[in-house]
């Protein structure tokens, strides 16, 4: 049978910090800080398999714990010299919760348990104060009557009923403070809590220690499902099957009186990652006070101390009076704890978080853990402790959540600010947004034209809204998923968005949002936190981008280890100066369909679909010409020397005209057409399925002037750039196709058409044609597609959609319900599907490269930019990801983080084979020497047959020897995707079209 108990303290010390996962997180490091000599109130840990056993038992405790639980008791007891229940020498105990991660204040606690009448006494004595022994009982009947019987409120807006039973009393006393109460008022207290219990639920408070223990214990598994914890769980995707372990430990007291002290702290500090001990602590409190916020905690250090009195304007004379640090107030026990916090950080090598007590003078360290921290810190922390010896580059990076660069990219909201949440939806976009609420884009451009700040509010964008999310500080959507076009398109300018907000009940006409009972209106201030989904009321306060030195540090680092190149998604020449700012090689995806939209294009772009005839539609594609051959120009000019991916026209026509009735007859007045004349043309354009309908590649296979007009564009501007000593590198793209002959009759366009400008120009440019990969099709038959084609860029939004057959822009409706149901664990419009998806894409790859060896890939999908399709990515063999500019920087990390994570397993991995080999051959040898040593004996013995048997023995270790080979080549399978990813050059893609 499996240990059940481990116990933790000085000579009875069990377990390690690695037995997080059956000790938990609390368990793990109690015993851990033991082993290094730190002094902790000795315990023990019920493993969190019993808490397993305990669910699938029907919530019975399994027989035989009861055993080992006293046998560990017994230890405890003669490690603190002290006895459970025992009057003269009572030993009191905690009984906590600790899952193997932390899940702050979501279980149960229960302190100071053991205590009764007699014990209570014993105490007072021991102590010497009889304040702390009357206060701590009635702590004690409080929290065990709630907690473990379950006396609590009624309702959410019923009082606690203890509460209640202490306000009449102070109310009878005439006192106010819990600390005015007198001993007698405690004892009256802890008799009137006792009745309550009684009267309320029946039964009598229990006053043997042993039946304590047991109810407290069987509280705290009971606290692993309450609705909260499973709530935190399914938000956090932590398992519902890994239980909580439950952590029984000898008492300490931080309230014994002036000599005794509390306190939590980090060993750097948590915000700014500074290398200065940061914690607070209060003087005669138990450790909840500190968090409680019902008195002033002071700095352990003077440095601190100093610096907190300075921002609240707090006198020397009144610091060192009132709120002395712990460094000041107790310099011996504060010396300890630096030695303590010293010792651990070296062993851990990680900042900690620490919660300790000090009784009489002496310090107890109650647990301690890896330290949570802002960005800007865990950048700062890491950078430092590479300069300190204590973790070298690589463990830095892989210590930093690359999603969470996103904090020091984008303005965030001050952490001191009051934050009134109304509603939550998808966190579209990072960032922090705050503005009044309009609910279209020409408002928005005229109010923030007019210096207002704005957030945009629609129920879905187009790209006809993409002048109001531009001019906005924030976009708020009610439909919509992470690939939805306000998702992609506010990701691509770093503008914050909270997209798919459904409790959001917006009316056009009336210019009001409902969403839970308010009401807002056009003008009112909301804010948007586009990293969590928040939407709140008002205006929150905002503190912009901090790009630490540390920052670009890191950034170093991850470009020395990574191996998949990492473009942009841009469509602009500013996005591309910010994005080659933020470290992109190369454009992924310019979208040139998104330039169409600025100032007078749409113009042009409308008089070419209104056009019934070739020569209309010429007409209008040469007013288009000049302009995107500026577009192109100015963003092949900023991302000098390195490929960028331009392609052709993609979305549906029906995008660039209007669909609402005063915007069709602004379009009939701007082109001298009748209304009726623009409603039949939008009204040709209907398509029942438009992301399945006449768009990417079929647009330029019906009307080939507009490939011919964008490649022109294209080639004129960079023959523009190489005459002027510009080394500028065009990539034409060809989308949505899913037949080689679609792409090969797109690129004779393009070849040719480059052929004449070159000639025409007498300039040469070096460039190439490739296709997106977002078809299944164009994935099952990449080898013919390589045939024509000098790169794929896997188009991973439709590949999604298209695999799935679910539609980008509605699957919002139902895909929540798919991970709540844990039908599909993740968004895959967000987190690559690598079983799915993932396998065309991996089958693409290898058909491709398998006729083109040279063919170089990418991915320009939302994917491009989310860490773990990165990996896969890189795993994959891929040349390249691109995303947005300010995705960028999460890329880097995230390729390195995919490089460094797949190498050391590939060196374990042959490690391990040679290790295997290698006592496979001494098997041999051994086998062989007693075979040779048999057949000596067996011939000397003249046994002939026995002879036989023992060589025939022989040869079969021969066999197994000869199989070497065999782990060799394993070895070689494994490492090769290494070998693939280290040589990627590739393309790659991200883009949204509505
Ligand atoms: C894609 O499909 O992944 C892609 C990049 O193209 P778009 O989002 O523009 O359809
Ligand atoms: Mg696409």
């Amino acid at each position: 049978m499996a240990k059940r108990v481990y116990t933790f303290g000085k000579g009875i010390n069990e377990g390690r910090a690695d037995m997080k996962n059956l000790l938990g997180g609390k368990g793990a490091n109690l015993a851990e800080m033991s082993n290094l000599g730190i002094p902790v109130p000795s315990g023990f840990t019920i493993t969190a398999d019993v808490c397993v056993e305990f669910y699938k038992n029907n919530k019975q405790l399994p027989a035989g714990l009861d055993k080992e639980v006293e046998a560990a008791l017994k230890k405890v007891e003669k490690s603190m010299d002290a006895a459970f229940g025992n009057p003269s020498n009572p030993l009191l105990l905690s009984v906590r919760s600790g899952a193997r991660v932390s899940m702050p204040g979501m279980m149960d606690t229960v302190l100071n348990l053991g205590l009764n009448d007699e014990t209570v006494e014993g105490i007072i004595r021991q102590s010497g104060n009889e304040r702390f022994g009357w206060d701590s009982y009635r702590r004690f009947v409080q929290m065990y009557g709630d907690v473990v019987m379950g006396l609590k409120p009624e309702d959410k807006d019923a009082h606690d009923p203890f509460e209640e039973v202490m306000d009449a009393l102070k109310d009878e006393k005439g006192i106010k403070a819990d600390l005015d109460m007198t001993v007698g008022d405690l004892k009256e207290l802890v008799a009137r809590y006792k009745k309550l219990i009684s009267e309320k639920l029946g039964k009598e408070f229990p006053t043997d220690p042993k039946e304590q223990l047991w109810g407290a214990i069987g509280a705290v598994f009971m606290s692993w499902n309450t609705p909260r914890a499973v709530l935190y769980r399914k938000m956090n995707g932590f398992d519902d099957n890994w239980g909580t372990a439950v952590n029984v430990q000898a008492m300490v007291f931080g309230n014994r009186g002036e000599s005794c002290a509390t306190g939590v702290a980090f060993t750097r500090d948590p915000a700014t990652g500074e290398n200065l001990f940061y914690g607070e602590y209060l003087i005669n409190a138990q450790g909840e006070d500190v968090v409680a916020g019902i008195r002033t905690p002071q700095q352990v250090t003077k440095e601190g101390s100093l610096r907190w009195a300075k921002d609240n304007n707090v006198t020397e004379d009144d610091r060192t009076a009132k709120y002395p640090s712990l460094e000041e107030y107790m310099p011996a026990a504060y010396q300890d704890l630096v030695n303590v916090y010293t010792k651990l950080e070296h062993h851990y090598k990680e900042m900690q978080d620490i919660e300790f007590t000090i009784q009489d003078q002496k310090l107890w360290m109650l647990q301690t853990r890896t330290g949570k921290r802002t960005a800007a810190a865990a950048v700062k922390i890491a950078v430092d402790m590479v300069g300190e010896k204590l973790i070298d580059k690589k463990t830095a990076l892989l210590r930093i959540d690359p999603s969470s660069l996103d904090q020091l990219l984008h303005p965030t909201f001050d952490p001191n600010a009051t934050r009134n949440v109304i509603t939550k939806g998808l966190p579209a976009s990072p960032g922090a947004g705050t503005g009044r609420v309009v609910f279209n884009a020409d408002d928005a451009e005229a109010w923030s034209k007019n210096k207002e700040k704005v957030i945009l509010v629609r129920i879905e964008t187009s790209p006809e809204d993409l002048k109001g999310m531009s001019a906005a500080q924030g976009v708020l959507t009610q439909r919509g998923g992470m690939t939805s076009h306000a998702a992609v398109v506010a990701r691509g300018m770093g503008k914050c968005c909270v997209s798919g907000c459904g409790d959001l009940e917006i009316s056009y006409s009336q210019k009001t949002i409902k969403v839970n009972g308010n009401i807002i209106a056009e003008g009112d201030y909301i804010s948007l936190d586009g990293s969590t989904g928040e939407v709140m009321l008002g205006e929150v306060k905002t503190i912009p981008a901090q790009l630490s030195g540390n920052f670009g540090i890191i950034m170093q680092w991850a470009d020395e280890a990574k191996k998949l190149g990492i473009r942009t998604n841009a469509d602009t020449p500013h996005d591309a100066a910010a994005a080659r700012n933020f470290g992109a090689q190369g454009i992924g995806l310019c979208r040139t369909e998104h330039m169409f939209f600025e100032g007078d294009r749409i113009k042009a772009v409308r008089e070419m679909i209104l056009a019934d005839n070739l020569e209309g539609r010429k007409k209008a594609l040469a007013k288009l010409l000049p302009m995107q051959r500026e577009d192109f120009y100015g963003i092949l000019k900023a991302m000098e020397g390195y490929g960028v991916t331009i392609r052709l026209l993609d979305p549906p026509l029906h995008e660039f005209v209007p669909h609402e009735e005063d915007a069709q007859m602004e379009m009939a007045r701007e082109m001298g057409i009748s209304i009726d004349a623009v409603k039949a043309k939008v009204a040709s354009l209907h398509e029942f399925n438009p992301m399945l309908g006449h768009r990417g590649c079929r647009l330029g296979i019906t009307f080939p002037e507009i490939t011919e007009m964008q490649a022109r564009a294209i080639f004129e501007a960079a023959c523009q750039l190489v005459r002027e000593g510009v080394d500028a590198k065009p990539e034409v793209m060809v989308p949505l196709v899913g037949i080689v002959k679609e792409l090969a009759s797109q690129k004779a366009i393009i070849v040719e058409t480059a052929r004449k400008v070159m000639e025409e120009t007498g300039v040469k440019v070096d460039y190439s044609v490739g296709t997106m990969i977002e078809v299944p099709r164009a994935a099952v038959t990449a080898d013919e597609i390589a045939k024509e084609a000098a790169f794929f860029s896997f188009g991973t939004n439709d590949l999604t959609q298209m695999t799935f057959g679910y539609s980008r822009d509605d699957a919002g409706k139902f895909l929540p319900d798919y991970v709540a149901q844990k039908i599909l664990p993740v968004d895959p419009f967000r987190v690559l599907d690598r079983d799915g998806v993932g396998k065309l894409v991996r089958l693409a790859v290898e058909k491709g490269r398998g006729v083109n060896a040279k063919l170089k890939v990418g991915i320009c999908g939302e994917h491009g930019g989310e860490p773990s399709s990165i990996e896969f990515c890189h795993l994959t063999g891929l040349n390249y990801v691109s995303c947005s500019p300010f995705r960028v920087p999460i890329a880097r990390l995230a390729a390195a983080q995919a490089a460094l994570k797949n190498a050391a397993p590939a060196k374990k991995a042959v490690a391990s084979v040679k290790k295997t080999v290698l006592a496979k051959a001494k098997e041999v040898i051994k086998t062989a020497k007693a075979v040779k040593k048999a057949v000596t004996v067996a011939v000397k013995t003249a046994k002939k047959p026995a002879v036989k048997k023992a060589v025939a023995k022989k040869t079969a270790p021969k066999k197994a020897a000869a199989k070497k080979p065999a782990a060799k080549k394993t070895v070689v399978k494994k490492a090769a995707p290494k070998k693939a990813s280290v040589k990627k050059p590739a393309a790659k893609k991200t883009a949204k079209k509505k």
